[in-house]
């Protein structure tokens, strides 16, 4: 293969983002890769840090050993569990276990621990981390 923009060149590569032969005085280094010009290595780069994001939010390769658990799971089920407790302990300390309050505050709980539930049968079906 030769190069792109000297025919009568070997080339040593390829550019990362079109795929253009290049030969060594083509190259431009875009961290690790091989690039034939400013634009292509600002894409290459572009692409490399997208991909870097992708794996942080999937727990890909170095980022695996990351808590499997979302925030908003953990933020519904804190927020369930103080709801119940809170109603169920009203009912309790009052004796009064079908006031609309007490059981309104009992279902906000209940409402909150099955969202906690939902957020995480998505994240975990996804993989996803947020
Ligand atoms: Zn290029
Ligand atoms: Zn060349």
């Amino acid at each position: 293969m030769h190069c792109y923009n000297h025919q009568k060149k070997e080339a040593i590569g390829l550019c990362r983002n079109c795929f253009k032969g290049l030969c060594q005085e083509c190259c431009q280094k875009s961290e690790d890769y091989l690039a034939c010009s400013e634009n292509c290595a600002q894409k290459v780069y572009e692409v490399e840090e997208m991909n870097e994001r992708a794996k942080n939010i999937y727990g890909v390769g170095k980022y695996a050993k990351r808590p499997r658990l979302s925030l908003s799971v953990l933020l519904f089920f804190c927020l369930g569990i103080l709801f119940a407790f809170w109603g169920v302990s009203d009912m309790i300390h009052y004796n009064d276990y079908f006031s609309s309050y007490n059981i309104f505050i009992v279902s906000l709980g209940v409402l909150f621990l099955f969202f906690s539930f939902l957020a995480w049968k998505r994240t975990s079906k996804i993989g996803i981390i947020l």
